[in-house]
């Protein structure tokens, strides 16, 4: 059966973010429980990275499967033109009932992408409504990444992601990421653009606290209390995409929680629905009324699905009554202190940890590093599922990962780039440290 599927996905399969003919062999993953998936042969592996980011609550959670069981059967679905129904209903209440203050108007998509593409639009379409259409310009931190499609690829600040497409990307502003050493500097810059360019920008997007797909990188929340400041004198949007740091990634429900700041606009995904494709964009009741009597030409074939909209339902229920973030604060401080011990390894540059995040990074090559590949090959024979960033090897297990799975999970991750380098270290070239 294994080789069969195999041989089936090598004919046919086009993977994401994958080489195309890469040879490096899938896992063939049948089942997945809890903080596990289980390959074709029964094999057990820790989801070291809650599956792309969306399992915040681990696989198969009962009430989820039940939500999704019992809305199957009522209403699976039905479009939201001219049409509600009670999943999305209540679902657009209970979201502005516990996002950052203001937020009152939900705006549905599927994929956290689309939730940035609506995000442009509204922004643009509000400038409109207040008679100063020339602000139509982003400001985005390099770095950024905020999705695939065309818009929320223009933001992006990774360049390995970009280069392919710039015929089909737009221009934005691109400031400086505020690392520790560099944090004055950065927001100089930052507030000398807005300042200077107030007239023509429209709003500035930025991913809270942690910087995902650029390797896990952290900041202070003083940036972003500061950003709110510095676009709120200037009326400048400020665009929070929490689709990795919200509900609970970061320790906070949202990561924008750490500076007590409340966005403009707000989009999230993953985690929120994690299990189904859907995702939404947070409005201020300020952006919803100066756009009243307008319309927003926009809206996915799916979007609002009862389905996703009855599980969206039920994330929010279990964060409340399973105490999620309370839960995970033993947990964040496990992730810090094994990160912290496994900076002094030698082969390790460096390291970092944010609430259920920890990150290390193997060397200074980025996203096209290969030992973070290495690291992937000897977890996997330990029992984990570790995809890297190129040479930044990460976990970002389920919230609700046990104690102990998480120890296990974290030794697994120590000893794989114990492993890896130990060979590594007799040849140092790649491994300079700062
Ligand atoms: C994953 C992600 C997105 C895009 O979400 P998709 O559902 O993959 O389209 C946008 N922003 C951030 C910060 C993300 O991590």
């Amino acid at each position: 059966m294994r080789d069969e599927i195999l041989a089936l996905d090598r004919a046919h399969v086009w993977h994401p973010y994958t080489q195309a003919g890469d040879h490096r062999e899938p896992l063939v993953i049948r089942s997945a429980r809890g903080s596990h998936l289980f390959d074709q042969d029964g094999r057990a592996y820790l989801d070291g990275n809650s599956s792309w980011w969306t399992a915040g609550l681990g696989h198969g959670h009962p009430r989820l499967l039940r939500a999704l069981r019992e809305q199957s059967e009522i209403l699976a679905h039905c479009a939201l033109a001219g049409i509600t129904h009670e999943p999305a209903a209540r679902l657009a209440a209970e979201l502005a009932a516990v996002a950052p203050r203001g937020l009152s108007h939900v705006f549905y998509t599927d994929n956290g992408s689309g939730a940035i593409e609506v995000a442009l639009r509204l922004a643009l379409q509000f400038w409109q409504a207040e008679r100063a259409p020339q602000k139509q310009r982003f400001v985005s931190l390099e770095g950024a990444f905020h999705g695939d499609t065309s818009g929320s690829a223009s933001l992006g600040g990774v360049d390995t992601f970009r280069h392919a497409y710039g015929p089909i990307l737009f221009e934005t502003i691109r400031v400086d990421f505020p690392a520790a050493d560099a944090f004055d500097r950065a927001f100089a810059a930052v507030a000398e653009r807005i300042r200077g360019e107030r007239d023509s920008i429209a709003g500035v997007f930025v991913e809270p606290m942690l910087q995902g797909a650029a390797g896990m990188r952290v900041y202070d929340a003083r940036y972003l209390k500061e950003l709110r400041a510095l676009c709120s004198a200037n009326d400048v949007l400020l665009i929070a995409d929490e689709v990795f740091t919200g509900y609970g990634r970061t320790g906070r429900m949202w990561a924008v929680d750490h500076a007590g700041i409340a966005p403009d606009l707000m989009c999230v995904g993953k985690t929120f629905s994690s299990l189904l494709p859907m995702a939404a964009t947070l409005a201020s009741s300020h952006i919803f009324d100066a756009m009243k009597g307008t319309t927003l030409y926009y809206g996915h074939t799916f979007c609002g699905n009862p389905l996703g909209a009855a599980v969206a339902r039920e994330v929010l229920a279990i964060f409340r009554d399973e105490h999620i973030l309370a839960q995970v604060q033993p947990k964040v401080a496990q992730i810090a202190s094994a990160f912290e011990r496994m900076s002094k390894m030698p082969a390790v540059l460096r390291t970092r940890a944010l609430g259920m995040v920890g990150a290390l990074d193997l060397s200074a090559a980025g996203y096209g590093g290969k030992l973070g590949w290495q690291v992937y090959d000897e977890a996997r024979k330990r029992g984990a599922y570790l995809r890297p960033l190129g040479d930044t090897v990460y976990v970002c297990p389920p919230l609700t990962i046990t104690v102990d799975e998480l120890a296990t999970l974290l030794t697994i991750v120590e000893e794989s780039v114990h492993v890896v380098t130990e060979g590594a270290q007799t040849n140092p070239s790649p491994l300079n440290r700062e």
